[in-house]
């Protein structure tokens, strides 16, 4: 299973926001606004989050 990620925070709380001319993801759980996201399997999610707690 492929996992969508905020690449701040590691949350998959994320919304797809349409602009005027490309697309932007937000994250409700940092704020984070931005055309860049983290596409994880589990394996790799898990390794991610472990990274972000250091
Ligand atoms: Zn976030």
């Amino acid at each position: 299973m492929i996992h969508r990620v905020c690449p701040q925070c590691g949350s998959e709380n994320i919304d797809f926001e349409i602009g005027f001319i490309t697309g932007k993801y937000k994250c409700n759980n940092c704020g984070y606004v931005g055309s860049v996201i983290f596409e994880l399997d589990d394996k790799n999610l898990e390794k991610f989050r472990n990274e972000l707690k250091k």
